[in-house]
């Protein structure tokens, strides 16, 4: 099996997305023999030769001109692109409250804020297309390799459609929504994780993001009945959907 070559780029982000990769500790050694990285900012020093790419694994969002230019150029190389994290596919948390920036920028970096080059942060698709997204913040372990194996015997990865809350009455869980009135965002959320914080009582955040076919109407009423306000409702949905939900509810 010839490997392939792949690009790990690092933009706006916490790096959470890369170390997850690097977790995966007992596949290292098949995934080298599957992969050869020509650059991966976490797990190597080695300078990037800049010829074509069978993959680009981009994480973190767009913010910076120089940013936007090195992910155009890793478009024209790379056969595939694939969006990795929350911060590739909808800005993530770099998008929270950024309604008066330049404000937020003054108050954490004071008169320097003035001389940073940076725009608002915005998901990879606004720029190019991507072939490819591995949600999560981070992604699942299992999803990371499930996704590069597929792709290195010449596939495609087969990563779940729907929601949470499938793989949530899979494990025959007790809802969280319903029976308990919790604010539980599972019935939204792509699935991936097997559900796993409500299977721990915990209501799912929506680390994931968004379903494709997400009813949000629905979810919006459902998480009113339990108790929140309508721009709680907002606030706890837009935490990782980011710039997705800017067209939405406005
Ligand atoms: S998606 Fe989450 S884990 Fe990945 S870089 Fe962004 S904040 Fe970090
Ligand atoms: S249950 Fe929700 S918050 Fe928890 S890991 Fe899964 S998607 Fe993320």
């Amino acid at each position: 099996m010839k490997r392939l070559r792949v690009a790990y780029e690092r933009f706006t982000s916490c790096s959470g997305c890369q170390l997850t990769l690097l977790n995966c500790e007992g596949e290292l050694a098949r995934l080298s023999a599957t992969c050869e990285f020509v650059s991966f900012s976490m797990a190597s020093s080695r300078a990037d030769d800049g010829g074509p790419l069978d993959l680009a694994l981009v994480e973190g969002s767009i913010s910076r001109p120089e940013e936007l230019g090195r992910l155009l150029e890793l478009r024209r190389r790379a056969g595939l692109l694939a969006a990795v994290g929350a911060c590739a596919l909808s800005g993530g948390v770099n998008v929270l409250d950024d309604r008066d920036r330049s404000l937020a920028c003054t108050r954490v970096y004071g008169d320097g804020a003035r001389q940073m080059n940076t725009f608002p942060p915005q998901p990879l698709k606004h720029f190019v297309k991507v072939d490819l997204e591995i949600a999560g913040c981070p992604p699942e372990e299992e999803e990371y390799l499930t996704a590069l194996g597929a792709l290195a015997r010449g596939g495609v990865a087969d990563l779940p459609p729907y929601a949470v809350c499938m793989e949530c009455r899979w494990r025959e869980n007790l809802c969280l929504l319903i029976e308990k009135k919790l604010p539980c965002l599972g019935p939204v959320t792509r699935a991936g994780c097997r559900a796993k914080c409500p299977s721990f009582g915990v209501v799912c955040e929506g680390c994931r993001g968004l379903t494709a076919e997400a009813n949000l109407e629905e979810g919006f009423r459902l998480l009113l009945e339990s108790g929140l306000s309508e721009r709680e409702v907002r606030a706890l949905i837009g935490r990782f959907a980011g710039r997705i939900l800017e067209n939405h509810w406005s």
